[in-house]
């Protein structure tokens, strides 16, 4: 086994059933994805358009690809044709032009709302005003080529473990509260929640993630 695939392993073998591991791969070669797709994974995370689009020009088509950085919505048309599922969905605009490029390759996209739960305020991600107004729009039935699956996260940039865990109980709250409001329908449910990275997985996974996005702890650093 290759030394990516025994990274790999030795996670997902610490995942609770239905904790799903994506492989953020951003910055690294092709190479060495193949390695970790040799090894039997299929579901990466990219951060930049063109890499992301590069990658999958370049790898086999059975892999499952999720955007997990910040998205322009100009761009949105050159992942549409492939992209399994986007994390970081960070405005209203944003989810309607992911609509409207998914119905022109006559597909539904997965997405997830990306939420600001960093104390500091230089990471992304929509208020939860901002996210209640996405949640609440007339206009969000009508997006039939968006499925919208759940809340993304990303905590602070330090070692302090406890804000950490703060950062990710304020989401779980935020999307216990949104689960609770009971609007579930074909294109609007909560069941996943996207956060924990190299660092902070386990912590993420007791606060309730069902998704965690590591890349450091198992390509190495960038
Ligand atoms: C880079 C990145 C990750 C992975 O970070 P690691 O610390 O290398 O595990 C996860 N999520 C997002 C949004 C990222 O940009």
């Amino acid at each position: 086994m290759n030394h990516i695939t025994e990274k790999i392993k030795e996670i997902e073998a610490k995942l609770p059933a239905g904790v799903k591991l994506v492989a953020v791969s951003k910055l690294k070669p092709v190479e060495t994805l193949m390695q970790a797709y040799e090894g039997g994974f299929r579901r990466f995370g990219e951060n930049y358009v063109q890499e992301l689009s590069g990658k999958f020009e370049n790898m086999p088509k059975d892999i499952e690809w999720h955007m997990i950085g910040h998205l322009q919505s100009n761009k949105v048309k050159y992942i549409a044709p492939f992209v399994s599922m986007i994390h970081s969905v960070d405005s209203f605009k944003l989810l309607v032009e992911i609509n409207k490029q998914a119905a022109k390759n006559d597909r539904v996209i997965d997405c997830l709302l990306q939420v600001h739960i960093a104390e500091e305020d230089t990471k992304t991600g929509m208020s939860e005003e901002e996210l209640l107004e996405i949640i609440n729009a007339d206009q969000l039935k009508s997006l039939k080529n968006v499925r919208i699956l759940g809340l993304m996260g990303m905590s602070t940039f330090t070692d302090d473990l406890y804000q950490v865990r703060r950062e990710f109980k304020s989401l779980k709250k935020i999307f216990d509260d949104v689960k609770s409001m009971g609007k579930t329908s074909d294109n609007f449910s909560m069941n996943e929640i996207s956060m924990g990275m190299s660092g902070d997985w386990p912590l993420a996974i007791e606060e309730g993630s069902t998704m965690v996005r590591v890349g450091s702890a198992i390509f190495g650093s960038r």
